[in-house]
């Protein structure tokens, strides 16, 4: 598990103590597809009997996110939404405005559409987010 020293390195080079507690942090969000806000993720945390405190989930998600570990989500109503960046690929997201579902896609076609714009206008593309709003499925039917 050299991920485990890498982390422990972050920890250090940030400052903070490694523990159990913040290694299960982040195992619980890099095991998870899910894109949870932190209260979600200490909610979790709190059911599965781990000893931690709402400072301490915040913090460590942080830094984890401020070391590439992490993916934060700004989808826009104030709550950034946490997902495992680590052996996944590169994803878009379709965001539910009602009920705050969000679903993830690949499309080719928009992926080299986004390259083409760039190269039309001379950018070398390094990253992108591309979110879409609307009304999910379950949502219509209500
Ligand atoms: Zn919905
Ligand atoms: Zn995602």
């Amino acid at each position: 598990m050299e991920k485990i020293q890498e982390l422990q390195e972050i920890f250090l080079k940030e400052g903070l103590r490694y523990t159990k507690q913040r290694e299960t942090i982040w195992q619980e969000i890099n095991s998870s597809t899910e894109h949870r806000d932190a209260e979600d993720i200490y909610f979790t945390l709190k059911t599965r009997g781990v000893a931690t405190s709402r400072a301490t989930v915040y913090r460590t998600i942080e830094v984890l996110v401020r070391n590439n570990l992490v993916r934060a989500l700004n989808i826009g109503d104030g709550r950034y939404r946490y997902e495992n960046k680590l052996d996944q690929t590169h994803h878009d997201h379709l965001v539910c405005t009602e009920c705050g579902k969000i679903i993830e896609f690949l499309n080719e076609n928009v992926e080299q559409q986004q390259e083409q714009v760039a190269r039309d206008h001379g950018f070398t593309l390094v990253r992108h987010i591309h979110q879409l709003f609307g009304v999910c499925e379950e949502c219509q039917k209500n």
